[in-house]
């Protein structure tokens, strides 16, 4: 799992930061990419990237404020006509569909691949076999949606040695224990699954936050994460402003990542006040109360090896 930003800015974009969008690499685990907001000029931040837009195969939108979907029409007529032809899920707030149903309808935009909009309450909006996805209403000046992404456990490892010893022979009975399932020997002695089995591995957690103030949905939403990525707009010094926008500054999300028992905090949707050379001293701010801060910048990528998060780059 990588986590990678294509947008880091708040509000509008600046030369340094475009608007909002994070994209949950899942190429590893065979499952494409799972877009977060879809900011204006989205995909041509992503030109600069390895990364393919047919490989999006689900894109969570926060909420309707433009930093965060005015990226979505061009992104998803590009990813038609350069030949994706996948289904494209897109979760989000009421009012999604209407928006960009109209859009599609009145630029006679049309699509080579099914496009399924969903619009999501608080609570269960994705399960399978390997993840499940639950959001809550955070708290800002519209609604907006906070997701959190559970890998479920992986299944253990068939230990091979084990299974030799207890006299289970090559071939189909191996399958069967690996599949969970107790078998019968030849000579009618019974081999469990469970005792030729590893532990499950657990899988990872990663909550990625729209655009709040402090609230106890942030909390829920990242309890024990790997990793939340929380919107730090502002500062100390700044923080009236984050008051009367419901937004965050980098101590208070630095305070919810904490209180979450949480891992690590990747703050983002970082306001264009902030130059270059004053990036350390607000990563300090957040530092002061939580140790594990990172401040993202476009095209940063975070990697989780055995726990800890790897920041690293990924602009081609
Ligand atoms: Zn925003
Ligand atoms: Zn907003």
């Amino acid at each position: 799992m990588d986590l990678q930003f294509l947008g880091t800015g708040a509000g509008m974009p600046s030369k340094l930061r475009n608007t909002t969008s994070i994209v949950l690499n899942l190429s590893s685990e065979e499952r494409g990419y799972w877009m977060f907001d879809c900011g204006e000029a989205t995909q041509h931040q992503m030109l600069h990237t390895t990364l393919k837009p047919r490989k999006v195969t689900k894109m969570f939108i926060t909420h309707l404020h433009g930093d965060h979907l005015f990226g979505i029409p061009g992104f998803i007529g590009s990813r038609s006509f350069l030949g994706g032809d996948s289904p494209l899920d897109i979760y989000g707030p009421i009012g999604i569909e209407e928006w960009i149903h109209t859009t599609l309808r009145l630029t006679k935009t049309h699509l080579t691949y099914p496009l399924r909009i969903h619009e999501i309450e608080e609570g269960v909006v994705f399960e399978d076999d390997e993840y499940i996805i639950t959001t809550r209403e955070l708290s800002h000046v519209i609604p907006c949606f906070g997701y959190r992404i559970v890998q479920k456990p992986l299944p253990g490892k068939l230990l091979i040695d084990k299974a030799t010893e207890a006299g289970v022979p090559k071939g189909p009975l191996l399958q069967q224990l690996k599949n969970g399932n107790d078998v019968t020997l030849e000579d009618g002695t019974i081999v469990t699954s469970a005792s030729v089995i590893g532990e499950p591995k657990p899988g990872f957690i990663v909550t990625i936050l729209g655009d709040t103030s402090v609230c106890e949905a942030s909390v829920e939403l990242s309890q024990n994460a790997d990793l939340v990525v929380h919107e730090a707009t502002f500062n100390e010094e700044t923080g009236q402003l984050a008051k009367d926008f419901g937004h965050s500054t980098i101590q208070q999300a630095a305070e919810i990542v904490k209180t979450s028992n949480a891992k690590a905090l990747v703050a983002t949707h970082i306001s264009s006040r902030f130059l270059p050379s004053d990036i350390d001293a607000f990563k300090k701010e957040g530092q002061e109360i939580f140790s594990n801060v990172f401040v993202a910048s476009d095209f940063a990528q975070y990697s989780l090896h055995n726990g800890e998060v790897i920041e690293s780059n990924f602009k081609k």
